[in-house]
């Protein structure tokens, strides 16, 4: 039986979360809509160190205008991709809001990943791969992996960190 992992995503609105997860997903793109709450989510079979596992992603369905989620997003996820729109220093400077919510409503292990999206769009770059979330402790600060989800080729790294983030859980 391949291990469930949940993934979400969180950040502002625009930031690329959707995109993302799409390409994420690829192939085996698979989305399901539940009626009771706006979530839709994908999954992805993926192996790490030789275990199958089914990795779950989680999308917003753009509730994120609303600036919280409401709490069943949050629950039972293993791994959290926080996400900002590197042409947008307010998306990063938001994400000291998102990662409070995180940390209210996920479970207390729960990974985060950092990912600085639109990676294509250099020249509108405000915000770079050195700079800090000012909240965080250097030793603790997760490092920043920039990409695009619009030019991403492969994204068998970084679904290799999800699952090994989810698998450490
Ligand atoms: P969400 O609201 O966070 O889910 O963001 P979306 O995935 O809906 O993306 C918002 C807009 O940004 C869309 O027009 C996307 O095509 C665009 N977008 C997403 N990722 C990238 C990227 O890596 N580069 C560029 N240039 N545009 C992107
Ligand atoms: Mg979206």
């Amino acid at each position: 039986m391949p291990e469930d992992v949940k993934v979400i995503v969180i950040g502002d609105s625009s930031v690329g979360k959707s995109s993302l997860l799409k390409r994420l997903a690829g192939e085996d793109f698979v989305e399901v809509q539940e009626s009771t709450v706006a979530v839709e989510y994908y999954h992805r079979q993926w192996k790490v160190r030789r275990k199958d596992i089914n990795l779950q992603f989680w999308d917003t369905a753009g509730q994120e205008r609303f600036r919280n989620l409401i709490p069943r997003y949050y629950a039972n996820s293993h791994v959290a991709i926080a996400i900002f729109d590197i042409s947008n220093k307010a998306s990063f400077t938001s994400l000291e809001f998102w990662i409070q919510e995180l940390k209210r409503y996920a479970p207390s292990d729960c990974k985060i990943i950092l990912i600085g999206n639109k990676a294509d769009l250099k020249e509108k770059r405000q915000v770079s791969p050195k700079d800090k979330l000012p909240w965080t402790s250097e030793s603790k600060h997760p490092k920043i992996i920039e990409i695009s989800a619009k030019t991403l080729k492969k994204p068998n790294s970084i679904l290799d960190s999800i699952a090994s983030e989810g698998l450490a859980v």
